[in-house]
């Protein structure tokens, strides 16, 4: 029997982008995968769905294994076929037992490869504006454990050595002997005045620092209650932070920010908020799902050549549209004869990805303000006009094309389905109060998630609430909330320009 293969990955150290190229590929195609208690959770979403996951680190409460458990684990899995990847945070071999693990599978003579990942010392501490090795200030760096306690009999560490290393120390685990650590190399020679930094929670929306020297840092830490997990840096270095700090005045940094788009749309927002510094929770309120019955659609991809015009509400109506023109076995060309109109620049850019420039492109999302937009470009009378859209889209628009003459085809292009699996982490959330902002960018989305958590519960917490257009605050305001800030443009950007003003106001 064939045996499968263990890839011994490096996760990164919670910033989910600092995951290697290959480490994504071999998680892609994992059977199992093997993970700890990891930073970012979402990396895991990088696996098949098919893949089993197997939770093997230390978390309150949870049954653990043991290295003897995991490295049989890891044997048995691979003995069995699968390609099984072991994800760890940071890098595999730096103090994360990935030695360990590759020695029980090279004993076992099960092949494996191993994938590095970036790691804390080197993340951390980039993050916090502290670079590891300067020219002129650190010509070496060293990590090193921090969890020996310094006067544990069994301390392996050599204090004179690290007192007297010239260049800059990075301990992991060390914030409990933080006090320990910083006596231990002053009583060697160390001077009490060097600088000094711990990172926690490195890389991460909830990364926060503290500087100091040797003499102070412990103290200081202490008054901010920093716990683990921190890298503590001990060197020159650490004063460039100074001038170097930029990821901490990220104008974001640690807001909670729920985002309830469908999963398929809500990286555009999520990833424009992260970038800003906020950590995101991924709420989807609803989902796209294709329409009960998909002849009207279909038929309407046949005959896309008949249509004067064909109007696109939404990115899932463009998608929608051309799926069905594939299906019919037609493409791009089908709508050479027709004049496309988009509404939004979202919806614009879509169309664009199957190489059409859109006719119109309409800012004002009423119905009336379509009709009027359209009509500007000549009479409508007798002009046939497809509507791909939503389910539940409303009325106004075809309505006011009928006003204008036209003949009106509003067809369902998708179903918004509610999808409220997640809405309980976001009442949870809210409960305890760790919430910093909700944004709606639908009414649909309204009615799923004010719906299932209550507005009650949202007016009782110190979340915000950011809506993306005057629909969507009717919405709101019908189901009891006031929105705290309304976009203007009624676009993602424009979503996110306006928690910033408010943030930075
Ligand atoms: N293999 C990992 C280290 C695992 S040991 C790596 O290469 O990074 C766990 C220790 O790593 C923690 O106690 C802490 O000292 C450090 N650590 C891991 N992630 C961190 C982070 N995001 N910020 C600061 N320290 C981190």
């Amino acid at each position: 029997m064939s045996h499968g293969r263990v890839y011994l990955v490096g996760a990164g150290p919670g910033d989910p982008g600092l995951m290697t190229l290959r480490g994504r590929e071999v998680l892609a195609a994992a059977d199992v995968v093997v993970y700890d208690a990891l930073l970012s959770e979402r990396l895991l979403d990088h696996a098949p769905a098919r893949a089993e996951r197997i939770y093997a680190g230390k978390r309150a409460a949870e049954h653990t294994l043991s290295q003897e458990e995991i490295n049989a684990l890891l044997v048995e899995k691979a003995r069995a076929g699968a390609t099984v990847v072991r994800l760890k945070g940071g890098d595999p071999f730096v103090f994360g037992r990935g030695g360990e693990e590759a020695l029980a599978l090279a004993d076992a003579g099960i092949e494996f490869e191993v994938v590095p990942g970036v790691t804390a010392a080197v993340a951390a501490t980039a993050y916090a504006g502290i670079p590891v090795t300067h020219r002129h200030l650190a010509s070496g760096v060293a990590f090193v454990t921090g969890h020996e306690a310094a006067d544990k009999a069994d301390s392996t560490l050599d204090w004179d050595a690290l007192a007297r290393w010239p260049g800059t120390l990075v301990f992991y685990m060390g914030v409990r002997n933080l006090a320990a650590i910083a006596e231990n190399l002053i009583a060697r020679g160390r001077s009490p005045d060097t600088p000094a930094a711990a990172v926690r929670w490195g890389t991460t929306p909830r990364q926060q620092t503290v500087t100091g020297t040797l003499a102070t840092l412990p103290q200081t830490a202490e008054g901010a209650a920093l716990k683990a997990p921190a890298v503590i840096v001990v060197g020159e270095v650490a004063t460039l932070r100074d001038r170097l700090q930029w990821f901490e005045r990220r104008p974001l940094l640690g807001r909670r920010i729920v985002v309830t788009r469908a999963r398929a749309q809500a990286s555009a927002l999520a990833g424009r908020l992260e970038s800003l510094g906020a950590e995101v929770i991924q709420s989807p309120a609803i989902r796209i799902e294709p329409p009960d019955d998909p002849a009207p659609l279909d038929t309407a991809a046949r005959n896309a050549a008949t249509f004067h015009w064909i109007v696109f509400t939404s990115v899932n109506g463009v998608e929608a549209y051309f799926a069905a023109l594939a299906r019919a076995g037609l493409d791009a060309r089908a709508l050479a004869t027709a004049r496309l109109a988009t509404i939004g620049p979202a919806t614009t850019e879509r169309l664009a990805r199957f190489g059409i420039r859109s006719d119109l492109q309409s800012e004002t999302f009423t119905g009336a303000a379509v009709a009027e937009a359209l009509i500007a470009t000549g009479d409508l009378t007798g002009n046939r006009v497809l509507l791909p859209r939503a389910d539940i889209a409303p009325n106004d628009l075809p309505d006011a094309l009928a006003a204008r003459g036209a003949e009106v085809s509003n067809i369902v292009a998708y179903r918004t389905v509610p999808d409220t699996a997640s809405c309980g982490t976001v009442a949870d959330a809210l409960e305890a109060d760790e919430i910093d902002w909700l944004t709606l960018t639908s009414s649909s989305t309204v009615r799923n998630l004010v719906g299932t958590v209550g507005a009650d519960r949202v007016r009782a917490s110190r979340a915000r609430v950011a809506s993306i257009g005057p629909t969507t605050s009717a919405t709101l305001r019908e189901a009891g909330l006031e929105p705290t800030v309304e976009a203007d443009p009624h676009t993602v950007p424009g979503l996110v320009e306006a928690i910033l003003t408010h943030e930075t106001a």
